[in-house]
């Protein structure tokens, strides 16, 4: 599948170099320029790329953090490769941003039929996709990571622009707090449960005036607040009577 004459890239992430030499062979074979990486460091640290073809099974790090953390990044369209059935079932059950995924061993023409899928419906959803969004003075760019209110740049620590960004691709729907946690800790634990309200009010801190668009759904998590909700900008004492 190419574009005009310009190939598409591939990133092939695979431990095994058995593995991804054939691969990376076959994909070369039909049209596709192939990149490899071997572990996730090297995963992380490659150039942008049209397509990542993800081993769950990795050397240095969770393949399902390196998902999300490729998906955190931008819109870079996932296929995960996964071996074991325990594996399996975490991709499945969790959100884990892959947007498909295939079981080892796999035969080559359901992999590239796959692949083919994922890319013409990247490419057909890349103008919808909400890389950046701002409401009311908040901006963020999911592309770039950042955050801003009313035009001032807003640090905020990796996890509490993770706790964010889960809220912007969301687009306004309540997101469970299980799955923000599983999106963000990798973890459903309630232990840290507390720590995500801990997140939530230290975001809210550091966005100011827009913190409040960061809503709490009792009893099921959190969402955003969209230009659809009334503005929550404080309001003097006398203009109250709607209570
Ligand atoms: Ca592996």
């Amino acid at each position: 599948m190419t574009t005009g004459r310009h190939k598409l890239q591939i990133l092939v992430v695979e431990d095994d170099n058995r593995v991804a030499e054939a691969l990376a062979g076959a994909l070369r074979r039909n049209g596709y320029q192939v990149r490899r990486a071997a572990n996730a460091a090297e995963a992380l640290a490659a150039a942008p790329v049209d397509l990542v073809l993800l081993d769950l099974g990795l050397p240095d790090r969770d393949g399902l953090a390196v998902c999300r953390e490729l998906r955190a990044r931008g819109s870079v369209p996932v296929i995960a490769v996964t071996a074991r059935g325990g594996e399996l079932d975490r991709v499945r059950g969790l959100r884990t941003g892959a947007d498909d995924y295939v079981v080892k061993p796999f035969a080559t023409a359901e992999l590239l039929a796959r692949i083919e899928a994922v890319l013409r419906r990247s490419m057909n959803q890349h103008t919808h996709d909400h890389r950046h969004l701002t409401i009311d003075g908040l901006e963020v760019d999911l592309a770039r990571r950042t955050v801003a209110v009313d035009g001032q740049p807003v640090p905020l620590t990796r996890k509490e622009y993770d706790v964010l960004a889960v809220l912007v691709r969301a687009g306004g729907a309540a997101v469970a707090r299980d799955r923000i946690l599983v999106e963000v800790w990798q973890s459903t634990y309630d232990s840290m449960s507390r720590t995500l309200d801990v997140h939530v009010a230290t975001l809210r801190g550091k966005l100011g005036r827009t913190g409040s668009m960061v809503r709490t759904v009792r009893g099921f998590g959190y969402r955003l607040a969209t230009t659809a909700d009334t503005a929550p900008h404080p309001a003097p004492p006398s203009t109250a009577a709607d209570r």
